[in-house]
């Protein structure tokens, strides 16, 4: 099939450089396993779980039969004043993966949506118990919380922020980013910084805006679309004391770190901290359909529950037409499962450890290499940008890979490489060896 047939004109591509990928098209028409079949006829290696979302791989039929199971069974049910037995079972199973006393699940379609859903119950919650002057957010430079005006506020891409300018919200502030340059090469383990970057918060951040007035901050555990940059050990705990200390509530985007990528259901037990908030979408489905949700702690929603208002009125004035919708929620439990019966957490936790030690012995010393990153079932390699042109080394090559069978993630001037956790050594051999090859073309 050509890709003519697909080029009406009408398809605005998100994220992408729509004006080069006229020139190159890259279209997929079908997938399995490890491998998407494109508009051209070849196969090419998923290295990234597409956007981070198939862990258990392409076209799972476990997952693919719940979905038709339930569309015959129950399609679509309205979600406000009623509700529908999957999203209770849904929640119910992912409430008890979630660490400590993350019990209640709040819904929505994506990641973007849960961002903007965990910052609404921070605000909810604190005027609840009022505190209604606890308005302001704080997220981290180079964090990234997907695309509503919550989200992108909190966040901190420079290139995602840079057009809306003044119109992001304006009670918001941003922590020091987390990467120490002492620390280019990470292998398989959390960094040890002799930096203290969590003191220009207690120094500056909070007494500039009061710690009183302090709603929430936002963190992922680890930095994904910024390019994998990893926590110093101990950073994730001590945000958690001060956060207690100040009465301000924690939440953390979980998006690309839940469900696995750690080896472990969430970066929360990876890192030993329990979050006020946790927000996930991306491999709650294996991709497979849109779901995200927000998990919150048990008093969040108890102290909504105790309102005096009459009991016809509605707690929190918040929720989306398809929030645990039946079909995303079976599909959920289907890929619960599926992790669970297949032990894919801790095997992507094994094949983390062949994917690090591949990035480190085989990009080490090759031109333009100045960092390499593993931890989890991911791994980045960071390059020198070419001067004047940022972001453009790392795309070339990432286009270049996929000339050569192989999908890979620019973000930056870092390519990642976070495979579905079925991979095979086979899988990381191949994707290692042709961004090795694309990095010395581009020398
Ligand atoms: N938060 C994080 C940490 C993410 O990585 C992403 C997506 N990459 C989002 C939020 C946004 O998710 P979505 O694209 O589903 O809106």
């Amino acid at each position: 099939m050509a890709y003519n047939d697909f080029d009406t004109g009408n398809h605005w591509l998100p994220f992408t450089p729509n004006r080069h990928f006229k020139k190159e098209p890259r279209v997929f028409v079908a997938a399995d396993g490890m491998h998407f079949t494109t508009h051209d006829g070849r196969q090419v290696v998923d290295g990234i779980s597409s956007l981070w979302c198939v862990g258990a791989g392409h076209n799972r039929k476990p997952i693919n039969e719940a979905i038709k199971k339930q569309l015959d069974t129950l399609d679509y049910a309205t979600a406000f004043n009623a509700a529908n037995d999957q999203a209770f079972l849904a929640a119910q199973k992912i409430a008890a993966m979630a660490p400590g006393d993350l019990n209640k699940v709040l819904f929505c379609n994506s990641g973007s949506e849960a961002a903007d859903t965990s910052m609404k119950v921070a605000l909810a919650y604190h005027r609840a118990r009022g505190e209604g002057h606890r308005n302001i957010f704080i997220g981290r430079e180079r964090g990234y919380h997907g695309v509503g005006f919550g989200g992108m506020s909190v966040g901190g891409i420079p290139a995602n922020r840079k057009v809306y300018g003044t119109a992001l919200l304006p009670r918001v502030d941003h922590m020091r980013f987390i990467h120490d340059p002492a620390n280019a090469y990470i292998h398989n383990q959390e960094p040890v910084s002799q930096e203290d970057y969590l003191l220009e918060l207690e120094q500056r951040i909070l007494p500039l805006h009061s710690p009183e007035n302090v709603a929430a901050i936002i963190v992922e555990p680890v930095a994904g679309s910024a390019g994998w940059y990893l926590p110093p050990k101990g950073y994730l705990k001590r945000l958690r004391e001060i956060c207690d200390k100040h009465g301000i509530l924690l939440i953390f985007d979980e998006v690309i770190t839940g469900f696995g990528r750690m080896g472990t259901s969430f970066g929360a037990d990876f890192y030993g901290v329990v979050p006020d908030m946790l927000n996930f979408a991306k491999c709650v489905t294996n991709g497979v359909i849109p779901l995200g949700g927000v998990i919150c702690r048990d008093k969040l929603y108890d102290t909504m529950m105790k309102t005096d208002a009459p009991e016809h009125v509605i707690e929190f004035f918040h929720g989306y037409t398809y929030s645990g919708h039946p079909v995303s929620c079976a599909a959920a439990i289907a890929t619960l499962d599926l992790y669970q019966k297949e032990g894919l957490f801790p095997r992507a936790g094994e094949m983390g450890k062949v994917l690090g030690d591949a990035f480190h012995s085989t990009f080490k010393g090759l031109p333009n290499v100045v960092g390499i990153r593993s931890l989890g079932l991911a791994a980045a390699v960071e390059l020198a940008p070419i001067a004047g042109l940022p972001g453009k080394r790392a795309y070339d090559i990432y286009l270049d890979c996929f000339r050569k069978g192989a999908l890979v993630r620019p973000a930056g001037d870092v390519v990642v490489i976070a495979p579905p956790y079925v991979v095979e050594k086979s899988h990381i051999d191949q994707l290692v060896n042709t961004l090795a090859d694309s990095i010395r073309q581009h020398a």
